[in-house]
């Protein structure tokens, strides 16, 4: 048959216009759920609300309120016997990484030797999920993520290719020469072992770039190392990386653990601070000063496979409580990088709860450091978190009530991110978050 242009143009013109006045028509409109709260949990007021009905139109929260009209055709979700409350925020996890007892006897430059980006991308896919399953709709990745699989996973996740938190992620972290590695010299230079675990960046020059690879390959927050090595970073160097990020609207955490870099990270006015063993009474009274914030990674006792002296565990529960009565701004963060055997990434997360009960935090704060503070450390206050109108629909619920006893949370039976119900009932019901194409827009970067 004789192939004729003329007619198969004529013939996508007629497709076309037959089918341009009815597209606005099949567009499908979005769907509503309406969850009826039992008792909604508002962390900043540190309050329970009864019987609150939540109206969720498409990805967000329309209504909010006691004795609200339940609009005709909306799916009702009964959660009248729960607690129903925004998603928990964990601000330093590292998804793409999982250290393990066997064979690399928790040695994590093993873990990189032996583990590709590819692997542990997927590794990361799957943590992410164990995250989302236990209530957190928000992580902070802050590295350690080989050749940027953390922003891989971001990319994935709002794409729409699988379910996971929102990911706030660094990129590659940026130090002094080595990272925190300690490689042999010909591991060093001669393959370049260093890269892609760290990003060396000594001089002014290699910061800027350090930082403008990091924006360019998609990182939403900058991560360096502070003081991994002796030579570590001065006030004036963390200002310059403070200031080239800022160009791209990103904050810097840093990685802090010796006394003189926590004051050149606080002299430089740092966003946060990651871990607390070199954050003092004078420390702590600085950063309460400057509003930084405090990603103490407070580990607790009894993880199987990763033993904390009692003693170490006494300093870390008494420097959480120096922070709280220094009224430093507090996070919820972990540095989960391992692997506990017979629990998620998440239900590894939550048992850091032990460490702020023993430190005698009060229920509601704590709270407030695993939410609305979790918000405004990864700056997402403004369109996720609060169970209000306008805001992205990330909604968990739990039997229980964490106001009276934290460790509630740690029986999450109801997830929803973006509007999108993934566990109902105790089970992950996922299928919705699968798809086989970027259902939400290829250009997300
Ligand atoms: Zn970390």
């Amino acid at each position: 048959m004789k192939f004729s242009w003329r007619a198969a143009l004529l013939g996508l013109g007629v497709l076309f216009l037959s089918s341009d006045p009815n597209l606005s028509a099949q567009v499908p409109s979005p769907r509503v759920t309406a969850i009826r709260a039992g008792r909604l949990l508002d962390p900043e007021a540190g309050r329970l609300l009864p019987n609150q009905i939540i109206i969720v139109e498409g990805t967000r929260i329309r209504e909010v309120g006691a004795g609200l009209a339940i609009p005709a055709g909306a799916e009702v979700i009964d959660l009248s016997n729960a607690t129903v409350m925004p998603g928990l925020v964990e601000a330093h996890n590292h998804l793409a990484l999982t250290y393990k007892p066997t064979p690399e006897n928790n040695i994590y430059y093993y873990t990189y030797v032996q583990e590709s980006t590819a692997l542990r991308a997927i590794q990361a896919a799957s943590n992410g999920i164990q995250m989302l399953a236990s209530g957190f709709t928000i992580v902070r990745d802050m590295g350690n993520n080989g050749n940027y699989a953390d922003t891989a996973l971001r990319q994935a996740i709002e794409q729409g290719w699988i379910p996971g938190p929102t990911i706030i992620n660094s990129g590659i972290i940026i130090g002094g020469m080595g990272g925190q590695f300690f490689p042999t010299p010909e591991m060093a230079k001669d393959h370049n072992i260093v890269y892609p675990e760290y990003l060396d960046a000594d001089t002014p020059d290699e910061i800027v770039k350090a930082v403008r690879q990091n924006v360019l390959f998609g990182a939403r927050v900058i991560k360096i190392c502070v003081d991994c090595k002796p030579y570590g970073y001065t006030a004036d160097e963390i200002r310059l990386v403070i200031k080239e990020a800022a160009k791209a609207g990103l904050k810097v955490e840093g990685h802090v653990q010796t006394l003189n870099g926590a004051r050149q990270a606080i002299e430089a006015g740092i966003w946060s601070i990651a871990h607390s063993t070199a954050l003092n009474d004078e420390m702590h009274k600085l950063m309460a000063q400057k509003g930084i914030w405090r990603a103490g990674t407070e580990t607790p006792t009894g993880l199987a496979g990763h033993p904390v002296s009692e003693e170490a565990y006494k300093r870390t529960v008494t420097g959480l409580k120096n922070a709280y009565d220094n009224k430093v701004p507090l996070t919820f963060s972990t540095d989960a990088d391992y692997w506990v055997e017979g629990k998620t990434r998440g239900e590894l997360c939550l048992e850091f709860i032990k460490t702020w009960k023993d430190a005698g935090i009060p229920n509601a704060d704590t709270l407030r450091a695993m939410t609305v503070n979790g918000y405004k450390v990864s700056e997402t206050e403004k369109t996720r978190g609060p169970v209000k109108a306008g805001f992205f629909a990330d909604i968990i619920a739990m039997p229980g009530n964490p106001l009276e006893d934290l460790d509630a949370l740690k029986n999450v039976q109801f997830v929803m991110k973006d509007g999108q119900v993934f566990k109902r009932d105790g089970v992950m019901t996922p299928a919705a978050f699968f798809h086989a194409g970027p259902v939400n827009g290829w250009r997300i970067r």
